[in-house]
């Protein structure tokens, strides 16, 4: 920890942030309601986002300063038309690469993913029936989305499913979730729904880890369910049942945050930097790109204010009030 001491990436809880996750476009082929305004979102004018050249030299200057791994995200990354072009850029740091994508398109992109050194990818799925699917995502891409997951698989890609469960609408899919990782060799993550701009999250639509849990433990007996180790920095807590090919987690940010081994930082499709998900405060990195200045004190400045947890919400009751998140961003608009 005290080579990173100095580092502008460094806060000053002394965490380092060496993961930055950065949104391609504030588009999507779909209309995830967890995720999209039902009215939609006031996208920002082409010329205020980055352009590859802009986002290859804002990544830069944040893997000169410790970033080791860098996720694309959105929006849904693969609706940017420049999309390979940015994804060989970004290939030549020196960086884990890796993407979270819906998976509608993504088999157009399978060569220049391997050539780029992307080995894992995580996709949103929330069901695994078709019709919920469209009342989900307001789209019919169910079938797409599920042969585009068994490709992903057998070209050799480590496949995460990232399925966000809501009271009502998924949340008797647990088991079936659970099931599916019997003969896929995937690593299905439950994501407790959290509340974003105009996405309607009430607390009782967030299903818990011990709800999950429960559930879990209702259908497979104690020995069967083994908890695996977490990587470091991992959000998730990692289970796998005996025999199964596949492993299950669950990210749990609004009954039990991760906050404490925080290592990420967000850039938005327009360049501002957020130094958490819940952040209402962001900084403008591209403007300062475009007018030639350092971008470091910046980057510094960001750092030095993140909060020890949640962007100030530190305990759940937090989010049932309004005033804490709803000056941030649809999640759309920030990169999930
Ligand atoms: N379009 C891509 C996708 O869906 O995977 C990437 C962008 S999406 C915003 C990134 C992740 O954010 C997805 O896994 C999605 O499930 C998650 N997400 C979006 N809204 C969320 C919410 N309200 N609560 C929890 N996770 C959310
Ligand atoms: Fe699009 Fe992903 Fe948001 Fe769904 S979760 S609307 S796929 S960006």
């Amino acid at each position: 920890m005290m080579k990173h001491q100095n580092s502008p990436l460094t806060d000053s809880f002394d965490r380092h942030h060496n993961y930055l996750r950065i949104s391609l476009t504030e588009r999507c082929n779909l209309r995830c309601s967890y995720c999209m305004p039902v009215d939609g979102v006031q996208l920002s004018p082409a010329e205020h986002l980055m352009n590859a050249n802009e986002i290859f030299s804002i990544a830069q200057t944040f893997v000169k300063f410790g970033v080791t791994k860098i996720r694309l995200t959105g929006g849904e990354p693969l609706v940017r038309k420049d999309f390979p072009e940015i994804l060989e850029l970004l290939s030549s740091l020196n960086v884990e690469l890796s993407l979270t994508s819906n998976a509608v398109s993504i088999d157009r992109h399978f060569e220049q993913l391997k050539k780029a050194g992307v080995k894992t990818v995580n996709i949103s799925l929330d069901t695994l029936k078709a019709s919920r699917f469209h009342d989900i995502t307001f789209r019919n891409y169910f079938d797409r989305v599920y042969q585009n997951v068994q490709k992903l698989i057998a070209e050799g890609f480590i496949v995460k499913i990232n399925a966000v469960l809501m009271r009502g609408i998924n949340e008797d899919e647990i088991l079936d979730f659970v099931a599916f990782t019997k003969e896929q060799p995937v690593a299905f993550r439950f994501i407790e729904f959290m509340p974003f701009d105009g996405n309607q999250w009430k607390r009782e639509k967030t299903i818990s880890y011990q709800e999950i849990m429960e559930k879990v433990q209702s259908a497979y007996a104690a020995d069967q369910i083994i908890r695996l180790k977490d990587a470091p920095n991992d959000t998730a807590k990692n289970y796998t049942i005996k025999g199964h090919k596949g492993t299950f987690a669950i990210i749990s940010t609004v009954t039990n945050p991760f906050c404490d081994q925080c290592n990420r930082i967000r850039l938005t499709a327009n360049g501002r930097l957020k130094n958490c998900l819940f952040s209402q405060k962001e900084n403008d990195l591209l403007t300062a790109l475009r007018n030639k200045q350092d971008i470091e004190p910046i980057i510094r400045m960001n750092l030095s204010k993140k909060f020890a947890i949640r962007s100030g919400m530190d305990g759940p009751e937090s989010f049932e009030n309004p005033d804490k998140h709803k000056q941030n961003r649809s999640m759309i608009t920030i990169g999930g």
